[in-house]
């Protein structure tokens, strides 16, 4: 990516904190924790050889290489290591910040350029060019194309990541969430909360469903729900990828918008989104008319399984006859330390009996859009994964992230397997419809 004469360095805004480099203490306990370590066994695709690499470029011992580079984008930003870690460091945000560093100082190619210029700018910001975009995919799978395009073999013509993520594709809904519903649904009486409802772009483009059972489980916990108009693309993957001023301008557009109205909380249910809507604070620490606001902002949200596991659902539930394998997002169990809700959440479901999953807390390989960034390392997780599934012999699985679901589909389906994959929440809402109380 860079040329040998002009090896580039860190540049002094929003440098990697030395305070947070060195609270690394080289113990290694990360180590077995870390996927890619794991993997490929190299000391520089480990927590602790990522935190040397950006010592050594912050010290100016080291140029950003291309080698830097590809060890940085190896990470998953799983976030396992900050788990392990007995030291408390802050792996995330010296990986965000490190990847900012890589996109403001090494050249991509062209058409890398290109693809995430449209990407980043051009599409995600923006909610209708989404919809519209999801338009032509549903066209693409409703009028025959797809079945066409398989049964011809073209994608056989298409780059392997183009041909992965058509596989990935979900059944495109009608509708987004957002143009379904009214912006205030009311609660089952008595009400006690009223809160907000993020619904992020892919999940309200993707999953409207998984919206639907979140909105009729809070209204059967007596939540009046807020589904604000006007919100966008909360910017993860754009801080993952080192976008981080995309990221602050998206930020300060859902600050503004859910500004509007006095809530409880701001409730998530895409784990990567929760991960990154509770760090608007840190994003936005260096500007003056937003620093607090970010913080007032980010204290707000909770992930729907954080938010209904504080006091006991409220019942009716009906009985759910089911084995049901829980998987941990990543960004759920080590970003945001939630991991027992969730179960005591399911254990609620009279009848659902919760099977313990082998390395349920690992990784499974989708982290954002790694899967199409490095299809190899992601695929070897996804297989680790399916079969410590499988091993549990669930007739469900379920996990509470867009992405993982999305993996772990593709997984079951390369697998030749009929598991469903589901999130929490609609497990809850099947629970409460059958009592006919959701
Ligand atoms: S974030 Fe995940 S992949 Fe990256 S170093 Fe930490 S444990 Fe390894
Ligand atoms: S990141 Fe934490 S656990 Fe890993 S080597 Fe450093 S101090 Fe030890």
């Amino acid at each position: 990516m860079a040329t040998a004469t002009a090896l580039p360095m860190f540049d002094e805004r929003e440098r990697p904190p030395r305070e947070k480099i060195t609270a690394c203490v080289h113990c290694g306990l990360c180590l077995d924790k870390c996927p890619t370590y794991r993997l490929l066994g190299t000391e520089m695709d480990s927590p602790r050889g990522r935190i040397y690499l950006i010592k050594a470029v912050s010290e100016g011992r080291l140029a950003m290489t291309p080698s830097f580079v590809e060890h940085m984008y190896l990470c998953l930003e799983c976030r396992a290591c900050e788990t392990a870690c007995p030291s408390g460091v802050e792996f995330g945000s010296l990986m965000e910040l490190a990847r900012a560093q890589i996109e403001r100082h090494v050249p991509r190619p062209w058409w890398q350029r290109l693809l995430r210029w449209l990407v980043f700018d051009e599409l995600f910001p923006y909610p209708w060019r989404m919809e519209q975009l999801c338009h032509l995919l549903r066209g693409y799978q409703r009028l025959g194309v797809q079945t066409l395009v398989r049964r011809l073999r073209l994608l056989a013509l298409l780059p392997a990541r183009l041909r992965r993520m058509e596989a990935m594709l979900p059944p495109v809904p009608k509708r987004p969430f957002t143009r379904s519903v009214p912006p205030w649904l009311p609660a089952r009486p008595p009400r006690q909360h009223r809160v907000a409802l993020f619904s992020g772009c892919v999940m309200n483009l993707f999953f409207p469903d998984v919206h639907e059972a979140t909105v009729r489980v809070l209204q059967a916990n007596g939540c009046e729900v807020w589904v604000a108009p006007q919100q966008v693309c909360c910017g993860a993957l754009h801080v993952h990828a080192g976008e981080r001023e995309q990221a602050k301008r998206l930020a300060r557009r859902n600050i503004l918008v859910f500004e509007r109205q006095e809530v409880d909380a701001i409730i998530n249910n895409a784990a990567g989104c929760g991960a990154h809507l509770k760090t608007y604070g840190e994003l936005l620490a260096d500007d003056p008319d937003f620093a607090e606001r970010a913080h007032h902002f980010s204290a707000k949200v909770q992930d729907i399984a954080e938010f209904l596991a504080r006091t006991p659902l409220r019942g009716p539930l009906a009985p759910l006859r089911q084995r049901v394998a829980y998987d941990d997002p990543c960004h759920l169990l080590h970003a945001q330390r939630i991991g027992e809700q969730p179960r005591r959440l399911l254990r609620q479901i009279p009848e659902l009996e919760l099977v313990p999953v082998t390395d349920a807390d690992f990784c499974c390989g989708a982290a954002g859009i790694y899967n199409l960034t490095h299809p190899e390392v992601s695929q070897r997780l996804l297989e680790q994964k399916i079969a410590h599934l499988v091993a549990a012999k669930p007739d469900v699985v379920a996990t509470g992230n867009v992405g993982c679901i999305l993996q772990l589909q593709a997984g079951m389906q390369q697998a030749g397997l009929a598991i469903p994959v589901v999130h929490p929440v609609t497990l809850l809402a099947r629970a409460y419809e059958a009592a006919g109380t959701g």
